[in-house]
């Protein structure tokens, strides 16, 4: 049986997974020599969510951390995740950005493109894959891995082959969340063997602590490339630790050749580059989590939906978030959680639970996917809830980029004419995200800090003392105090604002993007008066009776808190 091989994800989905996607690319460019000596497959280092977080958090071009690491990995292929027709974005685009996107990425230094379509609908990934065969790229195809009551090994199969058809070097499977078992592994990773010539790539997430066992079973079973990170960030959401793995496989017919001595000091390094960003890593997102086997939560989104839910100030909801998270995927035809799936589904869930009612606010996205707009759901979505959130409007059944008109020119040519957009690569930043990228362009954004994370440093003798020594009636207790999140003044006892009862309020934290009406206007029941951005979704805000606008609280472009009064309807 030939070698195992391995794909490092430090610089990619490890970091996303638990440090909120923050690396600098100044934090991967010193190690890289060292990395590119240990022989991996491939090295995982862009896509994903690492373009948005350059251009919104980290001041970065995206491009040129693409062209740094490339000049250091001489010898090591650069791989990205590519999320098919979506490419680095949460909405399908057009084939003529699509095809410069992939030809950009090729020619900046990407060798290896993994694809995938969180539908697992072939058709949102065949102009991707297509794009990158003929630059000459390793196309890796990708089987969206999930449980469901409509999923079956068969189904993956016959993916896989449809993948095999388009011309494919390899397939992964992508256990997002870490559900698949090791029997699964073994039956899947044996089938693909069997019934395909390509490369099998197992990537998994530790969250479920089932990982490092399904890929033993995968070894047996014939399995080319695990993925794995480099200890310091590995485990919990992340990947199995890349040491471990290789040592388990040593002396063994699948061993990788892979020296353990040149992984130390990659293993040093790192870990002194985990301490720096200690104040974005959440304990949740590196333990082991077995609620995942029940609630299917991929690693990268489950420390979003912490951090979503602190900065919407309703941490408490977070298990009736869980709990509403199945049912919303069931509604929506048991998609399997991965971006945007994952963010959509979270994201409505959230509404669901902080909005006090099901469905009453609705992304456009969830517009969108119950339009068809998003592909074929695995099975059919829920009739009654497509009803109450799109009415009677047309479900369609084309490929979904079919109906785009091309746009890469529009954009390069208003970038250039605004004098923010000075390349093919900064036209496709603009492309891809067009709210955000002008002032990224214009260089009017700065690097967001890293946290710390001892927010009260008793050291610096300006800390506040948090253990106290307390007597009660003669005995003294030790207490120590710790925030919870909230100060509640006056043991709860302060009079509540009375709300107006006929006061539009906001469900959700975010901005304000947009509002539809003006003040004596007329409006239906059902009809959407504003539009929130929050958590990178849009939201639709509307009318929960039929008036008129009396009152508008907020101007476009405010932000905007939980039960804040949007405007007014009588
Ligand atoms: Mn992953």
């Amino acid at each position: 049986m030939a070698k195992v091989k391995f794909t490092e994800t430090a610089l990619r989905d490890a970091h996303q997974s638990l440090l909120a996607t923050r690396m600098r690319t100044r934090d991967m460019i010193p190690i890289a020599e060292e990395m590119d000596k240990i022989g991996y497959f491939s090295v995982e280092a862009w896509g994903g969510a690492t373009f948005d977080t350059c251009i919104r958090y980290l001041n970065e071009d995206p491009w040129e951390r693409l062209r740094q690491l490339k000049s250091e990995f001489k010898r090591t292929p650069i791989q990205m995740l590519l999320r098919g027709q979506n490419l680095v974005g949460y909405k399908h685009y057009p084939d003529d950005i699509v095809t410069k996107f992939v030809e950009k990425s090729y020619e900046n230094g990407v060798d290896v493109f993994r694809i995938f379509d969180a539908l697992n609908d072939v058709r949102n990934m065949e102009k991707a894959i297509k794009v990158a065969k003929d630059q000459g790229a390793h196309v890796q195809g990708t089987i969206s891995y999930t449980i469901s009551p409509v999923h079956s090994l068969d189904d993956f199969v016959k993916l896989a082959k449809d993948l095999e058809a388009l011309d494919c070097d390899s397939v992964a499977i992508k256990d997002m969340a870490g559900l698949i078992t090791p029997n699964a592994a073994y039956d899947l990773v044996s089938a693909l063997k069997e019934e395909t010539d390509l490369l099998v790539d197992l990537h998994c997430h530790c969250t479920s602590g089932m990982t490092p066992i399904s890929y033993y079973a995968a070894c047996q079973a014939g399995v080319d490339i695990l993925d794995t990170a480099i200890s310091p960030l590995a485990w919990g959401t992340s990947q199995p630790p890349t040491e471990s793995m290789v040592a388990a496989l040593q002396g063994t017919e699948f061993d990788s050749g892979i020296d353990l001595k040149l992984l130390t000091a990659i293993k040093k390094y790192f870990e002194d580059i985990k301490e720096k960003y200690l104040g974005l890593l959440d304990p949740i997102s590196e333990s082991v989590d077995t609620d995942v086997l029940l609630y299917q939560i991929p690693g990268g989104m489950l420390s979003n939906l912490i951090s979503q839910l602190k900065e919407q100030n309703a941490i408490d909801r977070y298990n009736d978030v869980l709990d509403e998270m199945p049912r919303v995927r069931k509604d929506m035809g048991y998609p399997p959680l991965v971006t945007p799936t994952s963010q959509i589904v979270g994201i409505q869930s959230v509404m669901n639970v902080l909005g006090g009612k099901r469905y009453k606010t609705v992304s456009n996205e969830v517009k969108e996917y119950m339009k068809g707009m998003y592909g074929k759901s695995p099975s059919p979505v829920n009739p009654k809830i497509a009803k109450k959130i799109i009415g009677d409007e047309e479900v369609i059944t084309c490929r979904p980029a079919d109906l785009l008109e091309d746009e890469f020119e529009k954009y390069k040519s208003e970038g250039e004419k605004e004098g923010f957009v000075k390349s093919d690569e900064d036209a496709l930043t603009y492309a891809l995200y067009p709210p955000i990228a002008p002032r990224f362009l214009k260089g009017e954004l700065e690097e967001e800090e890293i946290p710390s994370p001892h927010p009260i440093d008793a050291d610096e003798g300006i800390g506040i003392p948090t253990e106290y020594s307390v007597e009660v009636d003669g005995d003294v207790f030790d207490v120590k105090i710790m925030p919870t999140g909230f100060i509640e003044i006056g043991g709860g006892d302060v009079p509540m604002v009375e709300a107006d009862p006929d006061a539009v309020s906001s469900p959700v934290q975010g901005m304000v993007t947009k509002i539809n009406v003006n003040i004596g206007d007329k409006v239906g029941e059902g009809d959407t008066i504003a539009v929130i951005e929050a958590m990178k979704m849009e939201n639709d805000i509307q009318a929960e009776k039929a008036g008129v606008v009396k009152e508008i609280f907020v101007e476009q472009g405010d932000a905007i808190s939980i039960g804040d009064s949007i405007m007014v309807i009588k």
